[in-house]
C-alpha cells in the first residue's frame, strides 16, 4: 500500500503517495489534495443518482477530509424513532425536500465540530437556494475572518441515464458500500463484496418516487448552479461516464 507523506513547502502542505516499491526515487504527486495550508471545502451536487455518493466518499478517502452525506444522515435520524425521524421520512417517501429547520440542526452542529477543521465534502447539502445562503452564514461563523478553499461542484448527468441507476441502485446496510445491479455489479448475487451481507434497496429508489425527486431537483436544487457561478465558485462536471471516467473530470475539477 502507498504510503502518505505531507511536507511543508513555501506554498503550504504538499500531500504525497510514495510508492513503496520504488520508494527511494519515484513518487507520485497526489495532485488533488494540494491545499496551500488552508482548510480545504467542496459541496458537491446534482440530480438523483447523479454519483455523488460514490464520488465523494472516494474524494474524502483521498483528501482526508470527512464526507458530509446528508441523506444518510437524515436516514440514520430515521432508524433512532424519534419525531423528528418520523417528519424527514414524511417527506423523504414523498420525493420532497425535509424543511431547512431540521436540516440546519444537524449540518450546523456537524461542520462546527472539531472533524471538519480543515474542511469537508459536503453531499446532497445544500439543496435549495435558503440553504446555500445558510452554509455561507455558517462558514463566516466558523471560519471568523480565515480563509478557506471553497468550491461547487455540479454533476451533469442525461435525464434518461439517472431512472436506469435509481431503480438499479444497491446498497449494503453495514458499510454503506453503493453497487448497481447494471453499472456496478456485487461479485455474487445482491450481496456485498465487503461484508457479504444481502443488499439493500432505498425506500426512494421507485421510478414514481424518482420523479417527484427530479421534479424537487428542477424546481429546487438546478437554481444553485446560478448561485455559485455568480458566486465564481462554480465547477460543471460532466457525470455520465463510467466511475472512473467521472472521477477523471472530478479530480480535474478540484485541481482548477
Ligand atoms: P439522497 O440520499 O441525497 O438522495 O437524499 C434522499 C432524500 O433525503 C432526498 O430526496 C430528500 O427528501 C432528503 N434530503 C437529503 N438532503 C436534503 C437536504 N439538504 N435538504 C432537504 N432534504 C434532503
Amino acid at each position: 500500500m502507498a504510503k502518505i507523506t505531507k511536507i511543508l513547502t513555501d506554498r503550504g502542505i504538499l500531500t504525497m503517495k510514495i510508492n513503496p516499491i520504488n520508494s527511494t526515487n519515484q513518487y507520485r504527486q497526489n495532485d488533488v489534495s494540494f491545499n496551500g495550508g488552508l482548510p480545504r471545502k467542496i459541496v458537491c451536487f446534482g440530480p438523483p443518482a447523479s454519483g455523488k455518493g460514490t464520488q465523494t466518499s472516494r474524494l474524502s478517502n483521498e483528501l482526508g477530509l470527512p464526507h458530509i452525506d446528508m441523506g444518510s444522515l437524515l436516514r440514520a435520524v430515521i432508524s433512532s424513532g424519534s419525531e423528528e425521524g418520523q417528519l424527514a421520512k414524511s417527506f423523504i417517501e414523498k420525493g420532497q425536500l425535509v424543511p431547512t429547520k431540521l436540516i440546519a440542526r444537524i449540518i450546523e452542529n456537524t461542520l462546527a465540530s472539531a472533524k471538519c477543521k480543515d474542511g469537508y465534502i459536503l453531499d446532497g447539502f445544500p439543496r435549495n437556494l435558503e440553504q446555500a445562503s445558510l452554509l455561507d452564514k455558517i462558514n463566516q461563523r466558523i471560519e471568523a475572518g480565515k480563509k478557506a478553499i471553497f468550491q461547487a461542484i455540479n454533476f451533469e448527468v442525461s435525464p434518461k441515464l439517472l431512472l436506469e441507476r435509481i431503480v438499479n441502485r444497491r446498497s449494503c446496510p453495514e458499510c454503506g458500500e453503493i453497487y448497481n445491479l447494471k453499472f456496478k455489479v456485487p461479485k455474487s448475487e445482491n450481496e456485498c463484496d465487503i461484508c457479504h451481507v444481502h443488499l439493500k434497496q432505498r425506500a426512494d429508489d421507485t421510478a414514481e418516487i424518482a420523479q417527484a425527486r427530479f421534479r424537487t431537483y428542477d424546481e429546487q436544487t438546478a437554481p444553485l448552479i446560478d448561485y455559485y457561478r455568480q458566486q465564481g465558485t462554480l465547477s460543471s462536471i460532466d457525470a455520465n461516464g463510467s466511475i472512473e471516467e467521472v472521477w477523471h473530470n472530478l479530480t480535474k475539477a478540484i485541481k482548477r
